[in-house]
This record gives C-alpha cells, sequence and structure tokens, in this order.
C-alpha cells in the first residue's frame, strides 16, 4: 500500500532537500511530479489539484523560499496538507472516534456494494465494540438480497461474540430494522449494528432502501464501507452514497492489499467525512483505526 507513491514522492523530496536554495521555477516543477505521482496512485482529479494548489500557494512564498532550509519546508508544507487530505485536523493523530455515547441502543449502519468487505466489517466491529468499549452489541442483516447473508453474518457473529438478530424468513429490510431495535431495547442492547444490503452497482433501489431503512432506524453513525483496491471505482461509489445517505464516516477494506492508495486519498474529500476504520485482513481482528497522521508518515517516509 502506497509503496509506489511513497518512492515517487520520496525521490522528489530528496532532490529539493539536496538544493541549498530554491527558486519558484524549482518548487513548481516538483510539484508537477507530485500531481503526476498522486495521479498514478488513483488519486481523484480535482483532489490532486486542489492539493498541488494549496501545496504550490504556501511553498512558493519569499519566507519559504528564502529560508536556510527551503527544500525541508517545501517538505513540511506537503506533509501537512498531506495530513489535511487523509481528514487530519480532528482528534489523536487525527483519528475520528465512532460516537457511541449517545441514548442506547446506539445505531451503527453499514453501507456500501456487495463484496466491498461490509458483512466482515460488520463483525470486526461488533467484537470491537464488545471487546474494547465494552458495550453489549447485537447485529442484524437487512440483506434480502443475498440468501446467504444473514446465515453468514450469523456465522461471523458467533466467531465474534456477539448476538445477532434471529432469522424471520420472507421479512422486509424495514421490518427487519424495526425489530431489532426492539429486540435490542429488551435485551438492553448498547450498540445495534444494521447490516444492510449490498448490489453490484449503485443504483436508485439500493438508494431507496437505504434512505426507508435510516429514516426508521435513525442511526447515529452511517458507515460507508470500500473496497480500497477499486481505485476510482470506489471514489465514484463514494460520491453516489454520500450524494444520497448522511454518512458519518467511511471504513476502507483491503488496506493489507497493494492498493495504489488514491482511494485512501480522495475519500475525505469526496465525501466531507472521515475515514475511521481500515480493514487490513480478513481475520475479524484485523480492524485499525484510521490515523491520518500516520499514514502521512508513512507515505512520505
Ligand atoms: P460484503 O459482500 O460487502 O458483505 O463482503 P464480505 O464481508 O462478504 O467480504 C468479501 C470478502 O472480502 C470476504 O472473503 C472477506 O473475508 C474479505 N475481506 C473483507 N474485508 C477485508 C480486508 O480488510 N482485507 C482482506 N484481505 N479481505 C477482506
Amino acid at each position: 500500500m502506497f509503496d509506489a507513491l511513497s518512492d515517487r514522492l520520496g525521490n522528489t523530496f530528496d532532490r529539493l532537500r539536496g538544493r541549498g536554495a530554491l527558486r519558484e521555477q524549482d518548487v513548481r516543477d516538483a510539484m508537477r511530479e507530485v500531481r503526476i505521482a498522486l495521479l498514478e496512485a488513483d488519486v481523484a482529479l480535482p483532489v490532486a489539484r486542489d492539493f498541488i494548489e494549496k501545496v504550490t500557494e504556501k511553498a512558493v512564498g519569499e519566507s519559504v523560499l528564502k529560508s536556510v532550509t527551503p527544500g525541508q519546508q517545501v517538505v513540511k508544507i506537503v506533509n501537512d496538507e498531506l495530513v489535511a487530505m487523509l481528514g487530519g485536523s480532528e482528534g489523536e493523530d487525527g483519528h475520528v472516534p465512532l460516537t457511541l455515547e449517545a441514548k442506547p441502543p446506539v445505531v451503527i449502519m453499514m453501507v456500501g456494494l456487495q463484496g466491498s468487505g461490509k458483512t466482515t466489517s460488520t463483525a470486526k466491529l461488533g467484537k470491537l465494540i464488545r471487546e474494547k468499549h465494552g458495550k453489549k452489541a447485537m447485529m442484524a442483516s437487512l440483506d434480502v438480497n443475498r440468501p446467504a447473508a444473514q446465515e453468514q453474518l450469523a456465522v461471523l457473529g458467533e466467531q465474534a461474540q456477539v448476538d445477532t438478530l434471529p432469522i424471520v424468513e420472507g421479512q422486509q429490510p424495514v421490518e427487519i430494522a424495526k425489530r431489532a431495535l426492539e429486540s435490542a431495547k429488551l435485551r438492553n442492547v448498547d450498540v445495534v449494528l444494521l447490516d444492510t444490503a449490498g448490489r453490484l452497482h449503485v443504483d436508485e433501489a439500493l438508494m431507496a432502501e437505504m434512505k426507508a431503512v435510516a429514516s426508521v432506524a435513525t442511526p447515529t453513525e452511517v458507515l460507508l464501507v470500500v473496497d480500497s483496491l477499486t481505485g476510482q471505482d470506489a471514489v465514484n461509489v463514494a460520491q453516489s452514497f454520500s450524494d444520497e445517505v448522511p454518512l458519518t464516516g467511511v471504513i476502507l477494506t483491503r488496506m493489507d492489499g497493494d492498493a495504489r492508495g488514491g482511494a485512501a486519498l480522495s475519500m475525505r474529500a469526496v465525501t466531507g467525512k472521515p475515514i475511521k476504520f481500515a480493514g487490513v485482513g480478513e481475520k475479524l481482528d484485523a480492524l485499525e483505526a484510521f490515523h491520518p497522521r500516520r499514514v502521512a508518515e508513512r507515505i512520505l517516509g
């Protein structure tokens, strides 16, 4: 992950740091290289353009160019903007935690396309809420399109030691969501995770279903699950969902793979919402809190 991007930026910055003095043109040349590196890493074009504009504006000023270590200053500006691009100003290391302190049962709605890792991420999150937050969680699958989806969540629930809502054949998503909330209240559950249906593509029926579920479940968190390996497609999917559903955050899966990183770098700008977690494997504890500052450090080496 980020390897190619990191190498290319490293080369550009080594050259910048190697010079004693910098002219405006040197900065502009370096920024052209950074722009290409970002685009080749699959960063969305408007996001890359905006990034370069912001960095250039700050870096070509006299205070930087006339300073003793202009190269280092430029690299620092890039670092700061990279953290901002990843969503960095909030919290420790820029991590935005889950909102779990509302009146129970707190509802977390998971949305995303089929195959994005939504069901796995639901179970990972259930486990994390039980283990790290010490709260009682319950999960319910609202996926009535894919026959095995509800059973899959039940199996994962057993592994995660998190209860799942018993399956009732023939119920529709909104009915299942209502039943999950009722059951959660009866059983004193703190957090209910709703694993909504995914489809292969974003379509109107999917969005209508998400909105109907959101209106009965009034979720505190609506987390979009996207596969980081799908690059530009992940960005397009995020755009579609964020236009329709009130997202509160993003979970990027398959960050253990060799994604070029563009999805991670574009997500905050495209959705306006923080990446809260990264999926880093198939196992149920392979979920990491997303820390923009640490990710920026990894990219810049
Ligand atoms: P859904 O259709 O969106 O619910 O997707 P699933 O949760 O069924 O996941 C699809 C596949 O991706 C499964 O084989 C998961 O084990 C795998 N998967 C999910 N998240 C990750 C991840 O972060 N890393 C890796 N390597 N595999 C993942």
